[in-house]
């Protein structure tokens, strides 16, 4: 049976780098048998323009009958002046809890064509390929209590809750574990163990779950050595895994040492598999309507898509092995342009991908 992909391009350059995603997605489609129905609609502020809110009713049911969801970004300066309640970040939030996508997937991969890119050296990053598995519905961000009270004295007291349950641990443990099991068998579970409760429990469930993989190893590692470790030898991670604002900053640090954010996708999963893929970076409003946006991001989304919703990991490696191979031939959007490197548009990126697609093995 087909499997229903839902397309939200969004915003800014959403629509551009979105369209030729779309292009790999049909050539897959027409030359590899790819058995897929797609949709689109709208979120965020295009959403608001059209139907006042940035994740109409529409659009929430359409992703919750599709197998998965590509979004291009939302957001820009002509809805800033909103209300909090409508502004087109609110349509992303809406997707990810009205789907239940408590497995945020933050792979950063350097391209050894990169390299340069990175502020660090090229040989503590060159090759860095590494998997940050965030719980994205739990931990401090939903915790209650939360607030600010007012004290007898009248100064003020901010105050959140650090809370996380067996079930909820252990569910994202496993989506690490299973991942692991897909690459390099590692996992590193991330935490403050020595100083908050909360993580005590989150590193007797990781134990737990971690005798079911046998052979899967598991190390831990406190949040601020990991920090540390992630700028000093980034290569010696596989999967790491951790709390929501822990995997919040830690995947930000690890996304910039690859110095390129055009080039970075993300995926948030349910319990099933579904999920939403998106690449990393906002609708850059400075390039948008230009094209010379960089859609590599957006296309290794879907590579993950493939991998991770629709087990299709052959084609997974195709679109992976095809970007390699358009960055082998020298092609760079300007964002990640180089000497010597042949500069490209967003639409002739996405046209050498899918003639990449077509010659890869
Ligand atoms: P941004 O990621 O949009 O842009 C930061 C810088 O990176 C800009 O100079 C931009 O031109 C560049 N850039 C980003 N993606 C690029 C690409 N594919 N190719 C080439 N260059 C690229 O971050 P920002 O400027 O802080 O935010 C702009 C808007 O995006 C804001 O409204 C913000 O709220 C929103 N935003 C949305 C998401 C999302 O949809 N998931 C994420 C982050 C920010």
């Amino acid at each position: 049976m087909s499997k229903k992909i839902l397309i939200l391009p969004g915003d800014g350059i959403g629509p551009e780098i979105v369209a030729e995603a779309v292009r790999v997605l049909n050539c897959l489609r027409t030359d590899f048998g790819l058995d897929i129905d797609l949709d689109e609609a709208l979120v965020g502020g295009a959403a608001y323009d059209a139907a006042g809110h940035p994740l109409p009713d529409a659009t929430l049911e359409l992703a919750k009958e599709a197998d998965a969801i590509l979004l291009g970004a939302v957001g820009g300066p002509k809805w800033e002046p909103l209300d909090i309640s409508v502004r087109p970040e609110k349509g992303l939030l809406g997707l990810r809890s009205g789907l239940g996508l408590f497995a945020n997937l933050r792979p950063a991969i350097l391209y050894p064509q990169l390299a340069d890119a990175s502020t660090l050296k090229p040989e503590v990053v060159s090759g860095l390929n590494l998997m940050i598995v965030r719980e994205l519905t739990g931990g401090i961000y939903f915790g209650r209590p939360r607030g600010v009270r007012e004290l007898e004295n009248g100064e003020k007291e901010g105050y959140n809750t650090l809370i996380y349950r067996e079930s909820e641990i252990d569910r994202i443990l496993r989506v690490a574990f299973d991942i692991a099991q897909k690459r390099g068998r590692r996992v590193c579970s991330v935490d403050k163990a020595n100083v908050l409760e909360c993580t005590e429990l989150w590193r007797e469930v990781a134990i737990r779950v971690g005798e079911d993989y046998p052979g899967t190893e598991l190390s831990h590692m406190y949040v601020d050595n990991a920090a540390m470790q992630l700028v000093k030898a980034p290569k010696q991670f596989d999967v790491m895994v951790t709390t929501n604002m822990f995997g919040d900053i830690l995947s930000d640090a690890a996304a910039m040492l690859t110095g390129s954010i055009g080039m970075l996708p993300s995926a948030s999963l349910d319990e099933n598999g579904k999920g939403m893929y998106e690449p990393i970076h906002g609708s850059a409003p400075d390039i948008a309507g230009q094209g010379v946006a960089n859609p590599l991001a957006t296309i290794l989304s879907l590579a993950m898509m493939l991998r991770y919703s629709l087990d299709e990991p052959a084609l997974a490696d195709r679109i992976e092995k095809a970007v390699d191979r358009v960055l082998d031939q020298g092609l760079r959007t300007p964002d990640i342009h180089a000497e010597g490197a042949r500069e490209v548009g967003t639409a002739e990126m996405g046209e050498a991908v899918v003639a990449a697609l077509r010659e890869c093995d």
